[in-house]
């Protein structure tokens, strides 16, 4: 009887190994969509800056478009000052238009200096915007690249661990039924089906263990489950 469970645990152990590292692969797996992530959110964090340039950008061009309305009412109003000049008939209309052509001109001039300096700005922010275009573009390389490499690795992952999954069956039914049942009810449930004994303490939960269940396992003499977690025990 002794020899026979030394015998099934060490299939028991095997499966465990398995197990350990199907979960391993798995683990790979779901990790991989976090790095993407980041890259992620590195590109939504240059949008999120280059949108605000661009709304500046918006905003500077409507004030340039006012300004060249206004402008274009000034210029237009100087036209027919130059128009009515040609008509005076007094001295006095002479002067009231001698000083009003000149001061529509200087509104226009002071437009003129207004309207380049916000066309300063908006080139300086284009420039910004193309700044960001090109991070944008490096940051998306980076990430295709990151997912191609992801994508490999994935597909080695997922190789490897399909290989596993298919040595499983021979492994599992090489145990006896009992042993493979209660397996498996853990494993299912708790993910790791077997705790190695750490002491007279189970590693996994941390529950101490009597001192006839400490001598079976490290003893190999027959099957002992954690009082607390049901973990199928064993001696490291
Ligand atoms: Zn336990």
């Amino acid at each position: 009887m002794t020899t026979e469970w030394n015998e099934v645990l060490d299939k028991l152990l095997e499966l465990m190994g398995l197990d350990l590292k199907i979960a391993r692969l798995e683990q790979r797996m779901a990790r991989a969509p976090a790095e993407l992530k980041n890259r992620a959110a590195a590109i939504a964090d240059i949008d999120g800056k280059a949108k605000q340039v661009a709304d500046r950008v918006r905003l500077l061009r409507a004030q340039i478009l006012l300004r060249e309305n206004e402008r274009k009412s000034h210029q237009l109003k100087i036209e027919k000052l130059k128009a009515q000049a040609g008509e005076v008939r007094s001295n006095k209309e002479f002067v009231a238009f001698r000083s009003e052509i000149p001061n529509t001109q200087g509104e226009v001039d002071r437009l003129d200096g207004e309207i380049l300096k916000i066309m300063e700005v908006v080139e300086q922010a284009d420039a910004k915007l193309e700044e960001f275009n090109g991070e944008k573009t490096r940051e998306q390389e980076l990430a295709d690249k990151a997912q191609a490499e992801i994508d490999e690795k994935q597909a080695d992952v997922r190789a490897q661990r399909e290989g596993l999954l298919k040595d499983r069956p021979a492994v599992l039914e090489a145990i006896p039924k009992e042993p493979r049942e209660l397996y498996e009810r853990v494993h299912q449930a708790r993910g790791r089906a077997m705790s190695a004994l750490e002491g007279e303490f189970c590693s996994a939960c941390g529950e101490r263990q009597t001192r006839n269940e400490v001598y079976n396992v490290q003893n190999r003499t027959r099957l002992i489950v954690c009082r607390a977690c049901s973990r199928i025990l064993f001696q490291p």
